[in-house]
């Protein structure tokens, strides 16, 4: 039976559900917000209140349904967000098309200077805005900070680009021909991110997207509207001193019904897509039935294999990072490790020892390293997990819990949980987002990685070795099939200099580093005669 349990689809349905119940609160309930009242100063200061409009297209309104964000640590409502309306969305993309015209005519380094601004305001709100994604995605303070950095960093690299981004001029067979690459804006590109990355997934896309001359429509989680009515102030500030149209980061909150419009409208020219790849599988139908172009960053099944030659210690560390990092939540999130059976029982037993040393609590509490899951749901999804495994006839080595008493027992609170498992059950084919490690044992490295690939998703990889044989297999052509393939790294906490998504049922999108910045453009061949004469190609005589 296949584990896939937290699905796009149940988290689409769990918001639904958000999305009705917030109806039905009365609003003297807003009197409950405590989380609010303990963060004001944070809150206040990133432009966020206890209600707040959750569309801007050059104007701050919203005509949909109003929903609560809410604190995972405790399932208290933090504040409340009227979102967009299809109509709202219809208005927006007409207003990110005008402002577009407007930025495609700006220099490429013109460009470059209003992100530096962006840059430089998000820089300023670093730990704001990082406290903020704590609270409202319920990472670590230092990963909520960490990626609002990743934004920071982007930016840069974008900045770079604005002064490096070229063409080609290629070699004419025709004599007094020019034949010149260019790279054009596609016009509009519109971000749909996933909840466990509320700021660095529109940042990616956003800076890319910008400097290549495009206009920018995020349509965020629904579960994570305050991170982006923060980040979309700041943008919305820059814009404005730097007399550009503020439409041009336009921003819609909402459901899957706001989210379909933009798949499917045409003045969407690129869609960037982060999330589940059942809601991915969707959206690039959809994208590809108006010939529309996407880039599809969605689910993974990452794994790290640690040979007979490995350094334990180095592997150990990394692996606890991997696993247990944002409580499993990240798409990068080790969920499969293959050890050599030489090595497997003191690799493993000295994660057990690291796993009971890892505090699980409030993510903005210092030493606490592993915070509570985004949902209830995703709290159902673990139990469900768990019980497959045992069904399965798999081992539960630590972990293995709901954490239902004490302080921590009003959140979604769970205990990392590391597994026993053979190669063969469903229960480590789907990608469950939860913080559960699945052990294996190999005997040689052929079958270490065929465990790797042997899984619809292609993502992330690792292997921990000393021996460069294995490091350059690993790498070619027989090698890991994923996007991501590490050496003595974890799977997670990739640098943005380098093109980030994966293959097969990951999407085969890249964003970010690399040349990933020619997905936002127009790829226009150009051949520009100077001769006078009309040489044909190929050397075609026509009469
Ligand atoms: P999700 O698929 O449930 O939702 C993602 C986004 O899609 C949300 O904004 C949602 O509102 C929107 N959406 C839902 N239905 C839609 C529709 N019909 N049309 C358009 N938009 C629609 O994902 P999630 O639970 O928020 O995020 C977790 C998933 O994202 C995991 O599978 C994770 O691996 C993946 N993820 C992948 C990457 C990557 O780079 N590969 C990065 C982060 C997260």
């Amino acid at each position: 039976m296949a584990s896939r349990i937290l699905t796009g689809s149940s988290i689409l349905a769990a918001s639904r559900s958000a999305l009705s119940a917030s109806k039905t609160i009365p609003a003297a309930s807003i009197r409950l917000l405590s989380t609010y009242d303990k963060h004001k100063d944070t809150l206040e200061a990133l432009g966020i209140h206890k209600q707040n409009k959750g569309v801007f297209d050059g104007e701050w309104k919203g005509s949909g349904s109003v929903m609560h964000s809410v604190n995972p640590v405790n399932n208290e409502v933090i504040a409340e967000v009227t979102t967009g309306s299809v109509q709202d969305m219809d208005t927006a993309l007409a207003r990110v098309v005008e402002a577009q015209k407007l930025w495609r005519e700006y220099t490429i380094p013109q460009r470059g200077q209003v992100l530096l601004a962006m840059r430089n305001a998000l820089a300023a709100n670093l730990h704001p805005l990082g406290k903020l994604v704590a609270l409202e995605m319920g990472k670590i303070l230092p990963e909520g900070v960490g990626e609002v950095q990743e934004y920071v960093d982007v930016l840069d690299y974008a900045l770079g680009l604005s002064r490096s981004m070229s063409g080609s001029f290629i070699p004419s067979e025709r004599p007094g021909h020019a034949m010149i690459e260019t790279w054009n804006p596609l016009g509009v590109t519109g971000v749909i991110s996933a909840f466990n990355f509320p700021v660095a997934v529109y940042g990616w896309n956003s800076a890319i997207a910008l400097v290549t001359g495009n206009g920018v429509l995020w349509k965020p989680s629904p579960t994570t509207p305050l991170c982006s009515i923060a980040i979309t102030k700041l943008l919305e500030k820059v814009l404005r001193e730097q007399n550009l149209p503020t439409s041009l980061c336009s921003l819609v909150t909402g459901g899957s019904d706001v989210g379909n419009k933009l798949v499917t409208d045409k003045r969407a020219n690129l869609i960037s897509f982060t999330g589940s790849t059942a809601v991915g599988r969707k959206v690039g139908v959809a994208v590809q039935e108006r010939f529309g172009k996407h880039i599809l960053e969605l689910g993974g099944n990452n794994a790290i294999i640690v040979t007979e030659d490995a350094d334990i210690e180095l592997a150990s560390r990394a692996i606890l990072f991997a696993a247990v990092g944002t409580a499993g939540q990240r798409c990068t999130t080790t969920r499969r490790l293959m050890v050599h059976e030489s090595v497997y029982d003191t690799l493993v037993g000295k994660l057990q020892e690291a796993y009971k040393q890892v505090k699980v609590g409030d993510p903005l509490d210092q030493g606490v390293l592993c915070g509570p899951l985004h949902t209830k749901s995703a709290v159902e999804a673990y139990e469900k997990a768990l019980k497959d495994i045992k069904a399965q006839g798999g081992e539960i080595l630590c972990g293995g819990e709901v954490i239902k008493t004490g302080d921590l027992a009003k959140g979604n609170f769970v205990m990392p949980t590391l597994t026993k498992v053979s190669p063969d059950m469903d229960v480590i084919k789907n990608e469950v987002f939860v913080p559960i490690l699945h052990t294996m044992k190999f005997k040689t490295f052929d079958e270490a990685i065929h465990m790797n690939n042997n899984v619809a998703q292609g993502l992330s990889s690792s292997v921990f070795t000393s021996d460069p044989a294995k490091i350059f297999k690993w790498i070619g052509p027989a090698g890991s099939d994923c996007g991501i393939i590490n050496v003595n790294i974890p799977t997670n906490g990739a640098e943005i200099g380098g093109a980030f998504g994966g293959e097969k049922e990951t999407g085969g999108g890249r964003e970010s580093g690399s040349d990933s910045w020619k997905q936002y453009c127009r790829r226009g061949t150009c051949t520009i005669n100077y001769s006078g004469q009309l040489p044909l190609a190929q050397g075609i005589n026509f009469g």
